[in-house]
């Protein structure tokens, strides 16, 4: 006793919202602090509204593979401002969703930035000071810039892209991460002319090669012009347009220049320093695997603390902090065998080790790889492939990773989670009966007979 609160959390995104209630289920007197808007990036900037825009980019292939399906679709027009405006609808209502929440816990809410003032202490922006037992650092990360070019400040990150007043018909993104493809994807189906830049010779560097491959040859048959080993120099404004010059010379004119290259940790400004918490080279805070930091009182959950920057894992990462906190039973997050989706037109669905990491970690591994047009696309004619690529231990046929790029290939994953967090094995797959027609009996249907499959031995055999 003798502290304001049992439990300050500081930024009321996914893992300080679920933090907080479930503290406060746990009978801890919460308050939680958020500047900017109750929800976090994942609601506000991030996952919810780019999923939107993702599911409205999609409908520009569904009108033409329709034809080949006996629909005529008349013309079709897009209208930007709407969808911005059903986003913001959208957002809103979870945002509250997200209050409700808090509110129904019993936490209290104060809308205002906080600072820590010492271990145990925390100052609000009002200048009220506000004593707590614990303090959980939630504050995110935010778009970063390395390069400090010349007319940077023209640029714009994925926090303002969700809503620009008109339409970018000439995009140009710098990053192959997740962000610069996922968007450069939508923006591309939406009818942009997209060019996107990275320094790499390729898109998404901690994926399975196969999928990197088939997502940049996917994305450049949508019309995505890709400029590897290439990144902006300079940024100069010409009227409402862009002159971007790049590092091998030529100078692209566009509407809008994404910069995608990095977030980072938000911690400046927060008194951690001061407070003794450590912070390790990026920014980050340095976590135990109780979320922990290098100070008693203070723990930290999710992208702040830079370990798996997605929000199911902030979210893990908050509950495991109040059972261990508040609940008394100690609950570490499991970061391994984790499923992400890249939500790109086609999407990459993955789960496990890539077979890189597989090759580093194990003596035997077998490859089982599928490559083929999806049903969908006999009748359209569309050009599409789906890959699908199973790895596994060759001495114990445990299934070590999946990847898929194809249609609902991130629902996939999801469902394939579980079968690996549970160890299953390639024998396991097997014995599952195929569910006809899908793409996803594939996984089932791959067995050791020509074409279908490889030994690590034999890297010449790939047969799509
Ligand atoms: P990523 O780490 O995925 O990608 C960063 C990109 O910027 C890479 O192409 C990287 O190049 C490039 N880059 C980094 N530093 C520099 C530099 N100094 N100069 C030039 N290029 C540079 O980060 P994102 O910002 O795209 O996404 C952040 C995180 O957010 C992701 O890691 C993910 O955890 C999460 N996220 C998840 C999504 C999902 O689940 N669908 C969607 C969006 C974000 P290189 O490859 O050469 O390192």
């Amino acid at each position: 006793m003798g502290f304001d609160v049992d439990l300050f959390v500081i930024g009321a995104g996914s893992g300080g919202v679920r933090a907080a209630r479930i503290a406060a289920d746990y009978g801890a007197r919460v308050m939680v602090a958020e500047e900017f808007r109750i929800g976090g990036t994942c609601v506000i900037r991030g996952c919810v509204p780019k999923k939107l825009l993702v599911y409205a980019s999609r409908f520009a292939d569904d009108f033409e593979d329709a034809a080949g399906y006996g629909w005529s679709v008349g013309e079709t027009t897009f209208d930007w401002p709407s969808l911005v405006a059903a986003k913001e609808k959208e957002i809103t209502r979870l945002s509250a969703a997200y209050r409700a929440n808090l509110e129904r816990s019993g936490a209290a809410i104060v809308e205002e930035r906080a600072r820590l003032e010492g271990a145990q202490a925390v100052r609000l922006a009002s200048g009220r000071l506000v004593t707590a037992k614990h303090i959980l650092v939630a504050t995110g990360a935010r778009p970063d810039y390395p390069l400090a070019i010349p007319g940077v400040e023209h640029a714009i990150s994925s926090n303002e892209i969700f809503d620009l007043e008109t339409f970018p018909n000439r995009l140009l993104v710098a990053g192959g991460g997740y962000i610069g493809v996922e968007f450069a994807s939508l923006f591309a189906k939406l009818g942009a002319d997209v060019t996107l830049t990275a320094r790499a010779s390729n898109i998404l560097r901690s994926f399975d090669e196969d999928m990197r491959e088939g997502l940049r040859d996917a994305l450049s048959r949508a019309g995505v012009k890709f400029r590897f080993g290439c990144l902006p120099t300079h940024v100069e404004k010409r009227g409402a347009a862009l002159e971007v010059t790049l590092s091998d010379g030529e100078t692209l004119v566009v509407d809008q220049f994404l910069n995608a290259v990095g977030r980072r940790p938000n911690t400046e400004d927060l008194g951690l320093e001061k407070a003794g918490v450590a912070l390790d080279a990026v920014g980050a805070v340095k976590v135990d695997a109780y979320s922990q930091s290098s100070v008693g009182s203070v723990h930290a959950v999710g992208d702040v603390t830079n370990r798996l920057n997605l929000t199911p894992v902030a979210i893990r990462e908050g509950h495991a902090f109040a059972d261990t906190v508040f609940g008394g039973k100690k609950v570490a997050v499991d970061h391994r065998n984790v499923p992400s989706a890249v939500f790109t037109t086609p999407e990459i669905g993955a789960v496990g080790l890539t077979e890189a990491q597989a090759r580093a970690r194990h003596r035997v591994v077998d490859i089982y790889r599928a490559n083929f047009t999806p049903m969908k696309a006999t009748l359209s004619g569309r050009p599409e492939r789906t890959i699908m690529k199973i790895v596994v231990d060759g001495e114990t046929d445990r299934v070590l990773g999946v990847h898929i790029l194809g249609h609902e290939a991130g629902e996939m994953a999801q469902l394939l989670g579980i079968a690996i967090k549970m160890g299953a094995t390639k024998a396991d797959f097997d014995a599952t009966v195929a569910l006809h027609p899908t793409a996803a009996e594939e996984l089932v249907t791959m067995r050791k007979r020509a074409g279908r499959y490889e030994r690590a031995e034999d890297e010449s055999a790939y047969v799509p």
